[in-house]
């Protein structure tokens, strides 16, 4: 077994020095590509640290047509690190407000207090990691672009463009073992002459022509690319199955005239702290099995947090038969249900159901 381990690693370390060695031809013929081909984003087109630490955070888990509307209202309201600082919670809550994984807002509430009261912003990876909501991608991501700090990023994007240039195959655990394989390919791949451009150049080829399913006919790195050679990059990079963990909620749907039963989590709920959305069997003090008996089933709902595949199953249920002293509860008017800030699932549900939407099972997220 050793020795079958340090023959892949040798191997391993061969495909590497052979890119390495090409690094200013493959840099030159990624860099030209970007410069011509790169997508216009409102945080490329006008950056600055501030709104490249805010697309950051937002990219994070996050599709970038999905960030774009909630980028351009964000930078509007809080212009900068300072107009942030000084927000309410729950104005930077309403602000993300479906883009789900909410500690991302918080984190950066808290990242840009810790600026705003610096003379300076600190301009080395190293140092950006002490601050909320940072890991290793993010500080080297944002101090490249903005001080082009020599500091590779490796996300999932470029794990699988290095991971086909070298044609490796390994079978990964997951992605954090992945990413700690690659970090230093990645740093002795980095132009350290123009390191920003370099990792956006990077992960712009993993978003565009190196995806899941490669385009690798016009791919400016081609010829570097040991995959492409081999006709195997559609199998790499490998990993083992991810183990996900189904869910189910039971929820209550209650009116009292025009106002409806919510609940909001507490302020040290680590996931949802301060969002609002139905209430639980539990939070009404009945045990689901019984909800499921005494109530009418309106509506099905499905989502996905984390590595948690949730199915949520909301009833109607007689007010007589719910306990409502729980002090997360209370009654929202309708008209004040647009100001809330509501998790995005709850909020479609909610909307259904007020409408009246006759089709109760909902299939995905
Ligand atoms: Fe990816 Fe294909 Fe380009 Fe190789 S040639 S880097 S597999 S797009």
């Amino acid at each position: 077994m050793p020795l079958k381990k340090s023959r892949r690693s040798k191997e391993e370390s061969a495909k590497n020095r052979c890119l390495l060695e090409a690094a200013p031809a493959f840099q030159k013929a990624l860099h030209d590509w970007y410069d011509k081909n790169h997508r216009k984003l409102p945080w490329r087109e006008r950056p600055s640290l501030y709104r490249t630490v805010v697309s950051e955070f937002m990219c994070q888990q996050t599709r970038i047509r999905t960030v774009l509307p909630y980028f351009e209202r964000w930078v509007k309201a809080l212009p900068d690190f300072k107009r942030l600082a000084e927000a309410p919670e729950e104005q930077v809550l309403k602000l993300w407000e479906g883009l789900g994984y909410y500690r991302r807002a918080r984190n950066l509430h808290k990242l840009a207090k810790e600026i705003a009261a610096l003379d300076e912003p600190p301009r080395s990876a190293k140092e950006w990691l002490k601050f909320p909501g940072i890991g290793p991608y993010s500080a080297a991501a944002i101090t490249s672009i903005a001080f082009d700090t020599p500091a590779a990023c490796v996300d999932g994007n470029v794990v699988r463009v290095l991971a086909r240039l070298t044609n490796t195959d390994i079978l990964f655990k997951n992605t954090g073992s992945a990413n700690r394989h690659f970090q230093p390919l990645a740093q002795g791949l980095l132009d350290r002459a123009a390191p920003g451009k370099h990792n956006q150049a990077m992960m712009e080829l993993g978003a565009t022509h190196c995806q899941p399913k490669p385009e690798c006919d016009d791919c400016p790195v081609e010829s570097f690319c040991e995959a492409r050679k081999h006709d195997s990059a559609e199998n790499i990079p490998q990993f083992l199955p991810r183990q996900t963990e189904k869910l189910e909620i039971t929820r209550i749907w209650r009116m009292r005239g025009n106002k409806i039963l919510l609940s909001r989590a507490a302020k040290n709920s680590r996931q949802l702290a301060g969002l609002c959305e139905l209430p639980t069997a539990e939070s009404v003090g009945l045990p689901p099995e019984k909800i499921r008996t005494a109530g009418i089933l309106k509506l099905r709902g499905k989502r996905s947090i984390t590595r948690f595949s949730i199915t949520e199953w909301i009833y109607e249920v007689p007010e007589k038969k719910l306990c409502t002293k729980d002090r997360s509860l209370f009654w929202a008017d309708r008209d004040e249900i647009s100001s809330l800030t509501i998790s995005g699932p709850h909020r479609r549900w909610i909307s259904k159901l007020l409408n009246g939407e006759k089709a109760p099972f909902e299939a995905e997220n």
